[in-house]
């Protein structure tokens, strides 16, 4: 095509960018040369002399700048057969099955259900979310940080001539103070509201949010537990527990990295006469039949695990017991949600269905969020072999 002068007319970015999306999406593996290749013929006129590296540069922008998203299935008949297994009759657990081997795209379910809540939050009364650790809530909070910074669309507020909340409390409910991992420890979420803050106080206005730490390591010898208790600062956040609206929950296996394995070591190597146990924790906790964690806490198939079997206590605001507790009353006095998301280990090849059953089985969540893999292997589907044909990128 061309204007009157006879010189092509040029295309704008957004134009452009349009036609590099529509012919990326008929590459299943999303050459970008052959993206490129393929529009400089067949839009000639336009003269676009495409790269394969612009057309990937120009899908990475639409990524970054949210006009690009991926979101996997919600596959709602294996959420029917996952409630069926679990033997649920009544409303709660609801579960989501996320299609997907990522854990990102579990949390990103799990942060638009928390957006929902909050839209449906009555009035201005303040709402409280408790986090516990992990990789899975930390891809949650970061989540949430982006749908608050584009909350305009995401909470409406103003269209719909309210205000929200008056304030959005975000509570660590245990420290892992790690400095080789920060991301794992939800004293550190607040990072990714900084981050965005001009965003977020532009769409939900300034002073929205409040955060609340609970700076204790992930496992301690109850007599120092007990002792952290009476300093101002834990005092303070033991005894100012609210009424969450929501918890937020994941689960580990056990003995994968990023799970609360190490924090165990970590614990025994502080109390002088466990600091033996160490290597053979692991051991010991098999013995157990420990079979990972859920919300912070070692589990085995019966129930949550005695921890007198080490000396330790798992350093939370809530324990499992009190989880469990609220996970029993009523939604409207506040959810607990659980992530049975894909492991984060790369080394990892098993999926969570036997955690799933665990979640399932002891009546702690409200809502239950989990990975197809996971579901599938808990119906007894077992898991999908997966091969991808690798095209090289240019
Ligand atoms: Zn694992």
């Amino acid at each position: 095509m061309s204007s009157n002068s006879g010189q092509p007319i040029p295309l704008s970015a957004a134009e452009l960018l349009t036609l590099i999306l529509q012919e990326w999406l008929k590459h299943p593996t999303g050459n970008h040369k052959k993206v490129a290749t393929a529009l400089n013929e067949r839009h000639k006129a336009h003269d676009l002399q495409l790269t394969g590296n612009t057309v990937k540069r120009k899908i990475k922008e639409a990524r970054d700048g949210g006009l690009l998203a991926y979101k996997p299935r919600r596959l709602d008949t294996l959420a029917d057969r996952v409630r069926v297994e679990g033997g649920v009759s009544g409303t709660y657990p609801q579960v989501q099955v996320v299609e997907t081997a990522d854990a990102a795209h579990v949390a990103e379910a799990v942060a638009d259900h928390v957006v929902h809540a909050i839209r449906n939050h009555r009035g201005r009364d303040d709402f409280h979310i408790g986090f516990f650790a992990g990789r899975t809530n930390s891809l949650v909070a970061k989540a949430l940080a982006l749908r608050f910074a584009r909350a305009k669309e995401e909470l409406d507020w103003k269209r719909r001539k309210e205000d929200g909340p008056t304030h959005i409390h975000f509570h660590s409910l245990v420290g892992t103070l790690d400095a080789h991992d920060p991301e794992m420890n939800p004293n550190s979420f607040p990072l990714y509201f900084v981050q965005l803050r001009d965003a977020i106080t532009a769409s939900c206005g300034p002073d929205r949010f409040r955060y609340h730490s609970f700076p204790v390591a992930g496992a301690v010898a109850p007599p120092d537990f007990d002792r952290l208790c009476e300093t101002d600062v834990v005092a303070h956040r033991v005894r100012t527990v609210p009424r969450f609206d929501i918890i937020i929950c994941s689960c580990g296996h056990l003995g994968c990295k990023y799970t609360l394995t190490k924090y165990l070591k970590e614990g025994c190597e502080t109390v002088p006469v466990l600091s033996g146990l160490c290597d053979e924790l692991e051991s010991r906790l098999k013995e157990a039949d420990c079979i990972g964690d859920v919300a912070w806490h070692p589990v085995c198939a019966n129930g949550p695990l005695d921890l007198s079997v080490l000396p330790l206590r798992m350093a939370t605001l809530l324990d499992l017991r009190e989880v469990q507790q609220r996970a029993k009353g009523p939604v409207a006095n506040g959810q607990v949600v659980v992530a049975v998301s894909p492991c984060s280990d790369p080394r990892c090849e098993r999926s969570k269905s036997e955690l799933l059953r665990w979640v399932m089985q002891h009546g702690v969540a409200h809502h239950v969020f989990v990975d197809s893999r996971s579901a599938r292997e808990y119906v007894g589907e077992g898991t999908v072999p997966v091969t991808i044909a690798d095209e090289r990128e240019d």
